[in-house]
């Protein structure tokens, strides 16, 4: 049998071993206390709550109190636009955000609407980029919050967040971005970002999943969405998920030693497998932007291929793959991010998702394009 290609790293990474192993003792007698409890156990779990939470802190540059775990990206998203949006309304009721953030954003957008706010989506370029000018050109007095994702989980296009940063530092409105993308790929410093606020989620840097984290500068009020005890600094109510808090502890811990190197070596392989396809398979478009581009990210459109056939066929060659965008009932929905840079339509055919990892090899890549265009010629005839 054919060895299988993992390449969807973007949609979820695996755990590792080294942060599987730290988590099980929380699992089992004697680590799985109540962090809240005075007793002993629940002081080793508190403990390893406040590890985790240091380390998650420096890793961004943030302080330790600024850190408010919770149940990964989404809510971190959710959090951040409907608590800041309700706990800030005299400040002003106009939201900033791009066409093409995840849907955590999006949606979440689109439901401040419904609470009698008023929200801006800036349109990006071709390349999936939305400019500092943009948002300076979109703020409004009552501007109370600007949400531009760090880099597209579709495409791979990195924004200049920095200079969206410093261009807000003249403004009343806060600044929110989306890192989960980019988490594992950059060095991320809030102040160099010039961010308020910051998602971050676990499982998409080896960490499990169902747990991630929203950074909140100290001094911003934010209502919460979850209410009932006072756990996280009564910003998320509920018994801290102390296991996975602990592995995403750990799996940043990991990622801080690695990514560089990480960075670097996906970087020239991402690379590779752009050039080797486009020799491969004339006349495939590379969507998103040529430099400013997620270290793992490949995104193509296969002009006359179908998005479902496709995806169906490399899987069966053995190779995971996505389309970049939701696949619901065995049925591709027109991603919105293709849309918003105009390659959504029926002559651009069917897109491709393929997303790299730290133990994706050359081998793999190499293996990819050989199945891939296969699988592009008997497409092609059918
Ligand atoms: N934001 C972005 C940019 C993502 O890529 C994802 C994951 O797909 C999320 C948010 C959601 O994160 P989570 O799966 O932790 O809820």
């Amino acid at each position: 049998m054919q060895s299988r290609i993992y390449l969807d790293h973007a949609a979820t990474t695996p755990i590792r071993t080294e942060v599987k192993a730290a988590m099980e003792p929380f699992l089992e007698r004697g680590g799985f206390g109540n962090p809240s409890s005075l007793h002993s156990e629940g002081q080793r779990a508190k403990r390893a709550l406040d590890e985790a939470r240091a380390i998650v802190a420096e890793s961004i540059g943030a302080e330790f109190s600024e850190i408010n775990f919770n149940s990964g990206g989404t809510e971190a998203d959710n959090a951040a636009l409907v608590g800041v949006m309700l706990a800030n309304r005299r400040r002003g009721e106009h939201l900033i955000t791009s066409q093409i953030e995840h849907e955590a954003v999006l949606h979440t957008a689109q439901f401040v609407e419904t609470l009698g706010f008023e929200a801006t989506y800036l349109a990006p370029n071709a390349q999936g980029l939305v400019t500092a000018e943009q948002v300076a050109a979109a703020l409004k007095p009552a501007t109370t919050l600007v949400s531009i994702m760090h880099a597209n989980n579709e495409i791979g296009t990195v924004q200049p967040i920095a200079k969206i940063g410093a261009v807000l530092r003249d403004h009343s409105a806060y600044f929110h971005s989306d890192a989960v993308q980019t988490y594992g790929a950059y060095p991320l410093n809030v102040h160099e970002l010039g961010v308020d606020l910051l998602t971050l989620s676990s499982h998409k840097i080896y960490g499990p999943k169902g747990v991630g984290a929203l950074y909140v500068r100290d001094g911003i009020s934010i209502e919460p969405l979850i209410h009932g005890g006072g756990q996280e600094r009564e910003r998320r109510a509920g018994t801290e998920n102390v296991a996975a808090i602990v592995g995403f502890g750990e799996a940043v811990r990991w990622m801080l030693r690695e990514r560089d190197e990480t960075t670097a070596r996906m970087s020239r392989l991402r690379d590779l497998l752009i050039g080797l396809i486009r020799e491969r398979i004339p006349g495939v478009i590379l969507n998103g932007h040529p430099t400013l581009r997620l270290p793992g990210n490949v995104h193509f459109s296969f002009p006359n291929l179908d998005a479902e056939s496709l995806l169906v066929s490399l899987d069966l060659a053995g190779v995971a793959a996505s389309s970049g965008s939701a696949c619901t009932s065995g049925s591709i929905e027109p991603s919105h991010v293709l849309a918003a840079i105009g390659t959504a339509s029926e002559e651009h055919g069917a897109a491709l998702r393929l997303t790299l990892g730290r133990e994706t090899t050359e081998e793999e890549v190499r293996e990819t394009v050989e199945r891939l265009a296969r699988v592009v010629i008997r497409l092609a005839r059918v």
